[in-house]
Formats: structure tokens, sequence, C-alpha cells
């Protein structure tokens, strides 16, 4: 987080300490369309109350005085024909982050020059719908084409309506093609006779698990699974933090915990000011949960995933965001810097410091594999295989060193030599070397692996050279010291 974000949230009134650590809101700013889709299932007569957008932003500065920060998605109804809505996002882009769900009939040349100030991933997310009995396919491409190159970042999403199913994959292919993430939404509620998404045939389930999986946004997956698969789920009484840190706007003003009119989940209406969120988790005795990202009371690591809180929390998407090559840069070197304290913490057998050390490195740089790698040596030697199994895992998902790949092969090749597979082994130190031929640390295991083997002459020889080129690990010396002394 950096310096400034930091005392900003030191000022915040009810900062949210519990995950997900930020207010979320999804706001149906009216149920008003210019469209009038077959599968809609929008209230529309439910009333708005329309407010100047001065208004608007007069509310949502106390919003964030009081809470800092907070994401807000917009839905409906069609957010776009809401009088001033451009210059509402403008508003609120200042100092919220937001998504808008949309279909995307406005004027996409007029939107981007209104929203110029907010066009940036980090503060604006275009979350259009594709309708395909509104619009022609060409044409929708060509509007979320003309919103990228103005620097509004614009992802797609149909809904699995049955009589247009079977060209999806098609429609998804002329997405992805042009390089446009695209989803795909289960339909809900009742048509033809039978209740959606229960009501899909074998096949078109089928479809839609493929989908699922092989759709470029990957949130569809838990989407799927949650709605199709577990629809018809029923809840017991539960201990829920959505209303402290999720409220659901509607369009007269009303918040209420989540995506229900439920009376049970009223929390005050937002324009008369009668509204706060919660402090703490409540007690839920909706009969039915439809929420497929609950924030339920310990599922913690749950709802942190659903909510992608570490991308959100410092008010930007901060991992979308692509830093400098510079910043970069700087951060990597931070971070070995780091390394080289967690060194003399090992050495001094501080193994809570160094665990410490890392975890605050692990919050500060989230989307950095080098804390991860760090944590796994340290399973490794402590012989906790599996977990240091799970954090190469992760590590692996981020690529943007080539220094951090060596030593990620490096480490597989410590973890398999340690595990008894030696081949294995060798193969990940030759891609380590490969990467970074002079890396000693490297040398230093394939040394140790060689002894293993039985084959001194080979761990002489890596010895050699991993002391060559760093005369200073004392692991090495001492461990080319035995060699020697015992081939003599
Ligand atoms: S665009 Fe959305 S809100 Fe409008 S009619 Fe279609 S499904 Fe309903
Ligand atoms: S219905 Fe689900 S999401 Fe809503 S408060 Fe209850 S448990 Fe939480």
């Amino acid at each position: 987080m950096n310096e400034e974000m930091k005392q900003k949230n030191d000022s915040i009134k009810f900062p949210r300490t519990q995950p997900p650590g930020r207010v979320y809101w999804c706001w149906d700013i009216s149920y008003e369309c210019n469209y009038r889709c077959s599968y809609c299932r929008v209230d529309t007569w439910r009333k708005t109350r329309y407010i100047s957008v001065d208004k608007w932003a007069k509310i949502w500065d106390k919003i964030y005085e009081n809470y800092g920060s907070t994401h807000i998605r917009f839905s409906g109804g069609e957010p776009f024909i809401y009088p001033g809505f451009n210059e509402l996002l403008v508003a609120l882009g200042q100092k919220h982050t937001l998504n808008v769900t949309t279909n995307l009939s406005f004027d996409v040349n007029e939107a981007a020059r209104a929203l110029a100030p907010i066009a940036d991933r980090a503060r604006l997310v275009i979350s259009s719908s594709y309708h395909p009995e509104h619009v022609k396919l060409q044409d929708f491409i060509d509007k979320v084409l003309r919103l990228k190159e103005n620097g509004i970042y614009t992802s797609v999403s149909i809904v699995a309506w049955p009589l247009f199913m079977k060209e999806i994959p098609s429609v998804k292919k002329a997405m992805e093609e042009k390089d446009i993430q695209f989803q795909v939404i289960p339909l809900g509620g009742q048509f033809f006779n039978k209740y959606y998404p229960q009501g899909y045939t074998d096949e078109e389930r089928e479809l839609l698990s493929w989908l699922s999986v092989n759709v470029s946004n990957k949130a569809s997956k838990d989407m799927f699974d949650f709605k199709v698969n577990e629809g018809d789920r029923k809840t017991k009484k539960r201990l829920c933090r959505m209303g402290m840190n999720f409220g659901m706007i509607r369009p007269n003003g009303d918040v209420f915990r989540c995506c229900t009119f439920d009376k049970r989940a009223y929390l005050g209406n937002m324009i008369d000011g009668t509204f706060s969120l919660l402090e703490k988790p409540a007690w839920c005795d909706l009969e039915q949960c439809f929420c497929y990202k609950a924030m339920i009371v310990g599922e913690e690591e749950k709802t942190e995933r659903d909510w992608n809180w570490e991308r959100h929390k410092t008010g930007l998407y901060s991992v979308e965001k692509k830093p400098t090559n510079e910043e970069i840069v700087a951060e990597y070197e931070e971070i070995k810097k780091r390394g080289k304290t967690l060194q003399v913490l090992l050495d001094n057998c501080d193994s809570d410091g160094a665990v410490k050390l890392l975890e605050q490195t692990m919050a500060e740089f989230p989307d950095n594999e080098l804390p991860y790698l760090y944590l796994s040596e340290i399973y490794i030697r402590a012989g906790f295989f599996a977990e240091a199994k799970e954090l190469l895992e992760k590590a692996s998902k981020f690529t943007n060193s080539e220094w951090a790949k060596g030593f990620y092969f490096r480490l597989c090749g410590y973890l398999h030599a340690s595990l008894g597979d030696i081949p294995a082994a060798f193969e990940y130190y030759a891609k380590s070397l490969k990467i970074s031929e002079d890396d000693p640390y490297t040398w230093f295991h394939v040394a140790k692996t060689h002894m293993k083997t039985g084959n001194i002459n080979g761990a002489v020889e890596a010895a050699r050279k991993s002391v060559l080129l760093n005369p200073h690990i004392t692991a090495a010396v001492d461990l080319l010291k035995d060699l020697e002394a015992d081939i003599s």
C-alpha cells in the first residue's frame, strides 16, 4: 500500500478489517431498460428515485469518509439510461472503483469522451452483456473494441438462453479472437414450463460445463458450480459478513445485506440517510441463499478468493494495472533485500522472525512470487513438503522475472531431491541453470543431490563451481571441504 493510500486509510472512520477487507456494493440504479430480452427477470415495476449527480456525489463522499475507498458494481436495468450517468461515474470514480454491467446500447464515442478522466482499468471496468435479440455480433464487438481503444477496459458476457446456446461457442471464438474476455451466465427463473438453471437438458448442461472452464473469464466456473450444480441449495442459519462488507442498493435507495428484498436483510435508505453498514457479522436465517459469494464466517479463505481482495484492497485493481519495468525491478530488488535479512534470521535460528518477515512481505507484495519461494525453501528444509509444494504451485502462477523463474526451478529440484525423486530433481536443476548458469546456489544443490546418489566426483565438481562463483556461501564451502577430505 502506498503512503498516500495508507494515510487515507488511517483517517477512515469505520475501516473494514475483516475479510475481504473492503466494502463492495451492487447498485441496481434503475430497473428501466431500453431492451426487452426474452429472458429478462428484472422487476421493471419497481420505482427509481432520481436525484442529481451532485447529491449522489455527497452521499458517496460520506461513504468514503466512513468506510474508505469502496467498490461499486452498477447493474439494473440499463444503468447508462440513468440521467447524467457518465458524470456520475466520473464523480464517484475519483474515490471508489467502479464496474458497470450494461447492454452497451449507449453511444460509445460520447462515453469514451466523457469517461476519459477515469479511463483506467484500475478505476473502471465495463462488463457488457451481449443480447443477440437486439444487436448484431459484429456491431457489438466493434463497440467493445472502440471502448478498449479509448482505455476503457470492457469484458463481455452472454446469458445461456436455450434458444441460442448452440451459437455460444462461435460467439466465444469471435470475442476471444479479438482478445475480449468472455463469460457465460446460466439462465435463472421460469421459462418454457421449466425452472432454470435446473431445467437445462443434459446436452445443454454439458456444453455449459465445458464453457465454464474454457471461457477466458475464470469466474464462470464458480458461478456454474453454484447456480447449476447447487442451485436449489437450502441453507441453515448462518453467520455472514454480507451487510458489513457488502450492500445491495435498490433503485429507490433502499439497502439490503445481499441480493434480496427480504425485510430481515434491510439496512436503511441511502438517499434518506437512514442507512449504515453492520459493524459485525450477523446471523442470517433467510431460507435460501442465492449468493455464490456469501461471506460466511469460518470461510474466510473462500471470501478472500471470491472477492479478490488482494487486488481491490488498496482501492485499485492493482494486479490488472500493469506496472512499469522500473516498478517491477524496484519491487524485486526490495524483496531480494529482505531475502538477505531473512537469511540472517535463519542463520540465527529465528524461524518465527523469518516467517513474520515473509508474511509481511507477502501482504505487501501479494502478486510477487519471491516471498512464496523463500517460504517454500524454509518448508523444504523443515521437511514440510506438502506445504512447500502448495507454495511452489502458487509461485508458478507469476512469471514476472527470469531470475525468480530460475529460483523456482531450483526449489522444485530441491523438493524432488528431498522426496527421493532424483531424476526429476536433476531435470529441474538443468532448467534453473539454463536460465542462470552462474547461480552458485543451484550448483550447491546439484552437489548435494549427487551426494545422495553416491556420485562423489559429480558432487565435488558441482561444489567447486558453487564456491568459485560465490566463496561466501558457508554451507557450500563446508561441503567442498568435507568432500575434498573424503577423496584425498
Ligand atoms: S438488457 Fe438486461 S435489463 Fe435490459 S431487458 Fe435485457 S436482460 Fe433485461
Ligand atoms: S442470504 Fe446468503 S449472502 Fe445473504 S446474508 Fe444470508 S448467508 Fe449472507
